[in-house]
């Protein structure tokens, strides 16, 4: 029986990284899909938004002392210079973040030159992790493997038909570490029956701000067949479980400073397109009059386009969710190793762990920071 160093579990973003980093060791990559990398493939539009310039736990949910310490391993400048040094150079766009110049294929093409000497076992579904004497036993659907170390880095259940699947999170469970309850996020919202006056507007985007609990995330919204959508509410699902948000739809703007002429029509006198305006106001009972012959409760409602609040009524589902939210607590991971602090040999890294980015290349940068701190400490 051979007994590997170790046994990275999962081909994608985290498993390629720390098989990139982990050189030299006697180590063995696990994967049940038929080729590696299938999400950064189809990631960032096809050009994978690697990371951003701006870096720092505010654009994560999870605990930013823990995200700190594994930044300090390695964070965006290393992934940077690490990247250029394999010769490839990200190209910065729109805030802050970086893409591959033509494709993913640049990165994916990286990751595999440097592990090309690391046996990758393709269409191998993992079933399973034991312990035993002198490591672990990792069960297969085409057989068992031994190893002193095992890092899980199997992903959320996002994207069931790139890959996706439940088994990080069962054999973190199985060993005895609590899992944070997983959830779809970076997800469109679902609407109540309130708000089904927004389907009308079907494929328009608008600048807004929404508001979830604390938080405040700017950026467009998109309407949807099936709901909302668009960068700023992909962020806000990130912080929303249930309960109400509220979107701002002129932010940045004052409503009284727009009002200063309230005898032409208040509809005239707002900047929103046309289409958007005539649908607010049929839903939230706005008559189109002149803002001076507009009654008090008028006024009131026409004050929601700075604050309209509405309770979605769920995601838009792990189908169309760009990652997982939840995973397995940090508080049983050491952040300068990623390994386990219950089971010694257990690494994690990755959308595993319950630490989940913004739109922006944050989670990329997390599972490839998270990656290097497994692979430097073993
Ligand atoms: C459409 C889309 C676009 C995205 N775009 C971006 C972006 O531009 N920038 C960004 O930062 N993030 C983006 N993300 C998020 C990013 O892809 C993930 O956060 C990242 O891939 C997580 O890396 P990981 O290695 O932890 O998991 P993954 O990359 O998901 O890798 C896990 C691997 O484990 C394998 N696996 C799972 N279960 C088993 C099993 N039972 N047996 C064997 N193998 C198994 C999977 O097949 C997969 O290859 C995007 C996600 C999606 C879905």
């Amino acid at each position: 029986m051979h007994r590997h160093d170790c046994i990275i579990l999962g081909a994608g973003a985290a498993g390629l990284m720390a098989a990139a980093l982990f050189r030299g060791k006697d180590l063995l990559l696990l994967e049940h899909n038929s080729l590696p990398a299938a999400k950064i493939n189809i990631s960032g539009g096809g050009r994978c938004n690697i990371t951003n310039e701006n870096l720092s736990p505010s654009f994560y949910l999870g605990d930013p002392a823990f995200i700190t310490s594994v930044f300090k391993t390695f964070d965006n400048r290393d992934l940077l210079r690490f990247l250029k040094a394999n010769g490839l150079e990200p190209v910065l766009r729109k805030s802050g973040q970086y893409f591959c110049k033509e494709s993913s294929r640049e990165i994916i093409e990286v990751l595999l030159h440097l592990t090309k000497a690391v046996p990758i076992r393709l269409n191998t579904e993992i079933t399973g992790v034991e312990r035993e004497t002198g490591g672990f036993a990792v069960h297969t659907a085409s057989g068992t493997f031994f190893a002193k170390r095992v890092l899980v880095a199997t992903g959320g259940l996002s994207y069931p038909r790139l890959g996706a699947s439940p088994i990080g999170f069962r054999i973190a469970e199985s060993l005895g570490h609590t899992v944070v309850t997983p959830r779809p996020a970076l997800a469109g919202l679902t609407l109540q029956p309130e708000q089904f006056w927004m389907k009308e507007l079907s494929g328009l985007s608008l600048p807004v701000e929404i508001g979830v609990g604390r938080r405040k995330l700017s950026g467009d919204l998109l309407f949807a067949h099936r709901g909302i959508s668009g960068p700023a509410v992909l962020n806000a699902s990130l912080f929303w479980n249930r309960g109400k948000i509220t979107v701002d739809f002129l932010p940045g703007v004052k409503l009284k400073s727009l009002l200063k002429r309230p005898h032409r029509s208040a509809a005239s006198l707002l900047p929103l397109p046309k289409r958007f305006i005539k649908a607010f106001f049929e839903a939230t009972g706005i008559p189109q009059l002149p803002y001076a012959q507009m009654s008090e409760a008028q006024k009131q409602c026409l004050s929601l386009i700075k604050s309209y609040t509405l309770a979605p009524a769920g995601t838009f589902g792990y189908e169309r969710a760009e990652v997982t939210k939840g995973g397995v607590s940090t508080d049983e991971i050491d952040p300068s190793t990623m390994q386990s602090r219950i089971v010694e040999g257990l690494y994690f890294a990755g959308e595993v762990a319950d630490v989940t980015g913004m739109v922006g290349g944050y989670n990329f940068q997390w599972a490839f920071s998270s990656a290097a701190a497994a692979a430097k400490s073993v």
